[in-house]
């Protein structure tokens, strides 16, 4: 699946879709797309994505609707999509260092609760965990604007919310994100051989190691404990040199490229499932 959001066909976006689909399909794949801006998706979130709203606190009814068949068709239509994806692709313009407006409410609206995640079903232990999903999408900004270094800061940072807090917290496993950086201000033979590499990777694609997160197991899942980190796992992650994930820095150097590639599990992130 491609949830795709660019308003012009003949745009670098477009391009990027086009090779996936062209590719993904001469592996055999069937390839469904929501190009947003062509179906006027709507983003915003509101009482019209239930039908016979009741009480109408969004999150709570949206469930309740979701269990009970009584969400609106586009939001349905989506989530059936959703289910028979292994793999989804966000294809987007970076906006505002997020998704547009547009894709974020297929976020909102879409992906449910009870759906998409719940309290005991997250993370690693999520409803999706076993699909993959992966950004790919164009910036305005030149690579190293976005180093650590750099004008914007670490591009590690602007990645973890939407890949931690949306796609991994609904358990999907994450594939490294395909960035095409400024492809606006590139000679017209860089464009080429951005769409080349992409190709390349496309061949791969599902074959590929998903990035690190931190598993639930190093956590203790309830009120009373706080969703903390276990003390031990605190303890043995102080002789590293670095933090646990982008995220879990725990006032540590920020492992490299957390959200970026794909490390080892004993070299940046996740330890075995550790108890008390
Ligand atoms: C509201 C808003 C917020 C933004 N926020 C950010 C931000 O936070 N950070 C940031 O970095 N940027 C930001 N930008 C910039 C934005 O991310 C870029 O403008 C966008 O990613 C460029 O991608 P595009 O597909 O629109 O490029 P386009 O302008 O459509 O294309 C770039 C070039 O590729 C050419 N092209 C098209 N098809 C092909 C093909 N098949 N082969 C070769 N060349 C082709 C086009 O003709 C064009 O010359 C923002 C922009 C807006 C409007």
């Amino acid at each position: 699946m491609i949830v795709y959001a660019h308003q012009s066909p003949g745009s670098f976006n477009a391009a990027v879709r086009d090779v996936a689909m062209q590719e993904l399909e001469a592996q055999g794949y069937k390839v469904l797309v929501s190009d947003l801006h062509a179906m006027n998706f709507r983003a915003n979130a509101t009482q019209d994505d239930i039908i016979e709203s009741r009480a109408f606190q969004y999150g709570d009814e949206t469930m309740h609707a979701w269990m009970e068949g009584r969400l609106s068709d586009d939001i349905m239509a989506e989530q059936h999509k959703v289910e028979e994806a292994e793999l989804v692709i966000f294809q987007f313009p970076l906006y505002w260092f997020s998704v547009p407006a547009i894709m974020k409410g297929w976020i909102d609206r879409v992906l449910t609760q009870g759906f998409a995640f719940s309290l005991q079903k997250m993370y690693n232990n999520g409803i999706f965990k076993d699909k993959k999903a992966m950004l790919s999408f164009t910036t305005g900004a030149i690579q190293t604007m976005f180093r650590p270094d750099g004008i914007n800061g670490d591009i590690n940072i602007t990645l973890w919310p939407l890949q931690n807090g949306t796609l991994h917290f609904c358990g999907f496993q994450v594939l490294a994100p395909q960035i095409f950086w400024s492809p606006a201000h590139c000679p017209a033979a860089v464009r080429t051989a951005l769409l080349d590499g992409w190709r390349a990777r496309l061949k791969g694609l599902l074959t590929e190691k998903p990035l690190n997160f931190a598993p639930c197991e190093l956590f203790d899942l309830s009120f009373q404990g706080g969703f903390m980190m276990w003390p031990k796992v605190r303890e043995e992650r102080e002789s590293q040199p670095y933090g646990l994930t982008t995220g879990h820095h725990l006032g540590k150097p920020l492992p490299p490229d957390n959200q970026i590639t794909a490390q080892p599990a004993n070299e940046s992130s996740a330890k075995p499932a550790c108890k008390k």
